[in-house]
């Protein structure tokens, strides 16, 4: 079974789903790159939270995302990258 990764902001509490697995002991999990629009979400993420307090998180820190907004990557498949 695969676990969703989101990466996180805990200064503005948002995340957004980028991966999956990665799970101990071969950490191999897929990263969405090949999607072009997860990509600009990414680009749209790190840059608004420069410098911000950014955690890649495992789904099972759902507690830890209570109250947390998700960006939702399919708003960036008409943005100019
Ligand atoms: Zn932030």
């Amino acid at each position: 079974m695969s676990v969703d990764r989101k990466i996180t902001c805990e200064d503005c509490k948002e995340y957004l789903w980028i991966a999956q697995g990665g799970c101990p002991p071969d950490h191999e999990g897929t990263f969405y790159s090949g999607e072009p629009h997860t990509m600009a979400a990414l680009k749209h993420f790190l840059f608004k939270h420069s410098e911000h307090n950014l955690k890649f998180v495992p789904e099972h820190y759902a507690d830890y995302l209570e109250g947390y907004k998700e960006i939702d990557a399919d708003n960036f498949k008409e943005v100019k990258r």
